[in-house]
């Protein structure tokens, strides 16, 4: 996959991107992630990107045509492209929407500042206009590289364990069973002595029973979604799994 995040701080991008799972990603060829700087497409010698909005108000507006010469240096012909805008008033990412975008083979991220772009940006560039939340940041920096972590993880080859991404929390719809590590006891906590029964079919039943009601009780708008099936039902009215009586 290739990614290409054209943005007036290309440091910002780089330097978050050089590290643990994402730099090993790009390292092993599975992702080729490029800063681009916006200044590059520039013509005046000033290297402007913003001017004042028409109609009067505060703050800078994206200028459309640095932009636009971007997009087209960077898009490849007859390969199809996803153009991104990270946008506050864009779709809300989730990671159905990280899974949708890691099977493309070319995505651009345009990121904004100050008051945001020139509309015309959105009417004829942009092919998804994604917010990562409601609120509002500076700039676009941040928004794309929390969609290019989410999205780069689910790569082929990416993480060392393939089925840790299927089990995470929203993979199902579901948040994540509880997990726990070494020591035993912390702090008086014990680990649920049933994760070291080694009685595989009875932990899965206990993980899933917790996935369950982690969801009903913290996000009722995931469980709203979620579909029972009837080993789900029968699971819940059965109450949490426990050890066999010795
Ligand atoms: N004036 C704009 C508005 O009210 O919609 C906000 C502009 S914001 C200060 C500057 C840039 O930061 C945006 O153009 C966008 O690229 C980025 N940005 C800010 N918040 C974001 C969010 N929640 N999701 C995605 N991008 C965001």
């Amino acid at each position: 996959m290739r990614i290409d995040v054209v943005t007036l701080f290309p440091q910002m991008i780089s330097d978050a991107l050089s590290h643990s799972i994402l730099k090993r990603a790009q390292d092993s060829g599975i992702v080729s992630i490029q800063a681009i700087n916006l200044r590059d497409y520039t013509t005046d010698r000033h290297h402007t990107t913003d001017d004042t909005p028409c109609g009067g108000g505060g703050g800078m507006i994206m200028k459309p045509e640095p932009i636009a010469r971007a997009v087209e240096s960077l898009r490849r012909d007859a390969e199809p492209c996803r153009v991104i805008l990270t946008d506050p008033q864009g779709v809300l990412f989730t990671q159905q929407k990280a899974r949708e975008l890691a099977q493309e083979a070319h995505l651009i991220f345009l990121c904004g500042h100050y008051e945001g772009v020139d509309e015309r940006v959105r009417e004829l560039l942009v092919t998804d206009e994604i917010s990562i939340g409601d609120y509002v940041l500076t700039g676009g920096e941040l928004p794309a590289l929390v969609m290019i972590d989410a999205i780069t993880r689910l790569l082929p080859g990416v993480l060392g364990n393939a089925a840790g991404a299927e089990r995470d929390t929203f993979s199902e719809g579901l948040l994540e069973y509880p997990q726990y590590t070494r020591p035993r006891v912390f702090m008086g906590r014990e680990v649920p002595p049933i994760l070291f029964s080694g009685h595989h079919a009875l932990i899965e039943r206990w993980r899933r029973w917790h996935q369950l009601t982690r969801t009903r009780d913290r996000r009722p708008d995931l469980w709203k979604a979620y579909t029972l099936t009837e080993s789900d039902r029968k699971l819940l009215e059965s109450g949490e799994p426990t050890l066999p009586e010795p």
